[in-house]
């Protein structure tokens, strides 16, 4: 037997690599299963090429535990090692031979996982003590067994071995005896080992025979050795995808579509990425997207590695090129990943522009599934945007679908407005604002449909990329002024009038919110009375709703609306007449008042206005407040009068509230209110 002391430059090697190594003990399994992968295909490599001249036989590598011995064995039939590579590659830690290997083989290799680094000795972070039973591949070789328990000092001893290949066998510790666990273990290989290479076998199957589960003598085999991303997409049916994705995601309902990427050049990168269906907007999932190298599952946070907004995306990537185990800072910095993220990207659009070119009403048809991502990656990624403003839609409420382009030109002759801004028209509910999306097309305007998650952020941002347009909720103001165009239609009530039922709406509106009352001269055929809020504070209080930075300020501020009222239309005029009919009289007298004090007091100012203030005497000053006050308490009796008016006409408070109702704005006792007196009326 030999006795050595393990190449290192530090005699207390093994506690750091325990501590510091890898943060999840857990990844030892997945080591050395790489590493008994690795050694598998090294001989099914030589004896392609002819250097290995034996049966390669079954390669199954066989995982097994011991609960009693406490150990726990990876066994595979690889190339083996002669007690002179044990020396070289285990004892030289950090000496790695898959570099020599590839040297050599380079054209073959590409299989080999020779990615991390100190793989077999991430076996101490689990075991107090780990032994070697090996035999190499080449012809007459001795078995060796190599034995160490933690300390930097090992034993090399002659055996007995039959077969060529390598067992590891763990020793597993007291504080990681989880792992000798059949449950526990399992998991581990179905994480890490899910789609390796070379089949790895764990225990028996097991079946259900009257009530029990029992082992059958069947190998339990925890991999599929050859998933769809290793496989030429031309071999691959619709249905093998499918498959796929439910083996990754066995709960999900079957993607939308899929993306195979392939890439040799300039770096390694294969892989299927999925658009799955997300059951609503809301519940967006990021990082389902799996990272693997040669088919070794390495991690399933792949930002960085992936554009942001593709992280959305399900399914895998598997390349050899991505530095593993390194922070994710340094990841983002390399410049492979760079590419590889930048590729992606394109072959992504590349995809979406595919299948909107070959097939435009599947892509239809999609299309609301499919919005949240794509316009999630045109905020996100300019290079996103400047491909997909090519493929990507806006729906109307006539659920009919538009390129950007074909929009413009639908709209450009008639939502010009007179500045030549060309105006969009949207809702963000086609229910609630159906009165106003009626309104806008009978001026034959279109309305879209911006009723997405992120179609706020989406609206703000096609105002940066669209040339001297702009997009205007279709609630946010009457029908006709939305897009202002040439002058508006005359009116066919006095402003005295005007202003006399603008006291009688505003006496008869609830105080929260605020309401403003205006008139507009509208077509006779639009509503008597509309409401409205204004598009600005109301994006402004949406974006600080969604927490916009620095606009907490608009957040704050209570809602306010303004209640526009139409005097051409026939039920105002009558309104109008109503009110003169019933309080006509009593207003005359109080305006005959008014009349000549308003005189008096616009001569009085007239004259004043002459003098420098200084000039003034108090006399006259007290004669103009005199008239002020005077004119004030007429102004407060006709107010009284009209507010009686209010109080005792039923019209004023059926529009009003007809109005409210068109905006989802009257509940409870005011609707049930509403309703009885619309059954009083009738
Ligand atoms: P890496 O896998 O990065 O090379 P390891 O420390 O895991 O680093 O392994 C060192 C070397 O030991 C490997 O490159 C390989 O040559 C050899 N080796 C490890 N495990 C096996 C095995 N099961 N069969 C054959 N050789 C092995």
């Amino acid at each position: 037997m030999q006795k050595g002391k393990i190449d290192v430059k530090t005699e207390n090697i093994f506690p750091i690599i325990k501590k510091f190594l890898y943060s999840d003990h857990e990844i030892f399994l997945r080591e050395l299963i790489s590493n008994a992968t690795d050694a598998t295909q090294k001989l099914k490599t030589l004896a392609a090429v002819g250097d290995f001249k034996g049966e390669t036989g079954d390669q199954t590598i066989h995982v097994s535990h011991d609960k009693k011995k406490k150990t726990l064995t990876i066994s595979d039939s690889g190339i083996g090692m002669t007690a002179e590579e044990i020396k070289k590659y285990i004892n030289q830690i950090a000496f790695s031979s898959a570099e020599d290997f590839l040297e050599k083989y380079k054209d073959k290799a590409d299989a080999i996982i020779g990615h991390f680094g100190l793989g077999f000795y991430s076996s101490f972070m689990v075991a107090d003590k780990v032994e070697i039973y090996t035999r190499s591949y080449q012809e007459n070789s001795q078995a060796v067994k190599w034995s160490c328990d933690g300390s930097p000092r090992y034993t090399l001893e002659d055996i007995e071995k039959e077969s060529t290949g390598t067992d590891v066998v763990l020793h597993i510790s007291e504080e990681s005896k989880e792992f000798l666990e059949e449950n526990r273990i399992l998991e581990l290989l179905k994480k890490y080992c899910k789609f390796l290479p070379v089949p790895i076998a764990f225990g028996k199957e097991k079946e259900w025979k009257e009530g029990k589960e029992v082992e059958t003598g069947k190998l339990r085999i925890i991999n599929n050795t050859r998933p769809a991303w290793t496989r030429k997409p031309a071999d691959l049916k619709e249905e093998d995808y499918e498959q796929f994705y439910q083996e990754l995601y066995p709960m999900n309902e079957n993607p939308l579509f899929h993306i195979h990427l392939n890439v040799d050049y300039p770096f390694n990168l294969t892989g299927i990425l999925y658009f799955p269906k997300l059951k609503s907007n809301v519940e967006i999932q990021k990082n389902k997207i799996q990272l693997y190298s040669n088919q070794v599952f390495v991690t399933d946070s792949v930002e960085g590695v992936v554009p942001e907004f593709l992280t959305l995306l399900h399914g895998v990537l598997d390349s050899p090129d991505i530095p593993l185990n390194v922070s994710r800072s340094y990841l983002q910095s390399d410049a492979n990943v760079k590419k590889i993220s930048s590729h992606i990207t394109k072959k992504v659009s590349d995809r979406l522009m595919d299948i909107f070119k070959k097939d435009r009403t599947g892509f239809e048809k999609k299309w609301d599934d499919l919005k949240i991502f794509i316009i999630y990656g045109m905020i996100s990624d300019e290079k996103f945007y400047d491909r997909a403003n090519k493929f990507a839609l806006l729906k109307n409420t006539d659920n009919k679908y538009f390129t950007f382009e074909e929009y413009e030109k639908l709209i450009k002759e008639n939502q010009t407005d007179k500045h030549k801004n060309l105006v969009y028209l949207y809702s963000t509910d086609t229910e609630k604002q159906y009165s106003f999306i009626e309104a806008a097309k009978s001026r034959g305007y279109d309305v879209l449909v911006m009723d997405g998650q992120l179609d706020t952020h989406f609206i703000n941002h096609l105002e940066t990329k669209f040339k001297d347009s702009r997009f205007v909720r279709v609630d946010s103001d009457v029908a006709d002024k939305l897009i202002l165009k040439e002058e508006k239609a005359d009116s066919k009530l006095p402003t005295e009038q005007q202003n006399e039922l603008s006291v009688v709406f505003q006496s008869v509106l609830p105080d929260k919110p605020a309401f403003t009352v205006s008139f507009e001269s509208m077509d006779e055929r639009d509503n008597p009375v509309t409401i409205t809020q204004s598009e600005f504070m109301r994006r402004m209080k949406d974006m600080s709703n969604m927490g916009g930075g620095g606009m907490g300020f608009y957040g704050d501020l209570p809602d306010s609306y303004n209640l526009v009222v139409n005097p051409n239309h026939p039920l105002i005029i009558k309104l109008a007449e109503e009110k003169d009919a019933a309080a006509g009289k009593s207003l005359a007298k109080i305006n005959e008042k008014i009349q000549p004090i308003k005189s008096t007091r616009d001569e009085l100012e007239k004259e004043n206005r002459k003098k420098k203030e200084e000039e003034l005497t108090q006399e006259e000053k007290d004669r103009l407040s005199d008239l002020d006050k005077k004119l004030n308490d007429l102004e407060s009796k006709k107010e009284a009068v009209l507010k009686k008016v209010a109080e005792e006409n039923k019209l004023v408070k059926q529009l009003i509230d007809l109005a409210l109702l068109s905006n989802n704005m009257l509940k409870g006792e005011d609707l049930s209110r509403f309703v009885k007196r619309s059954i009083d009326l009738m």
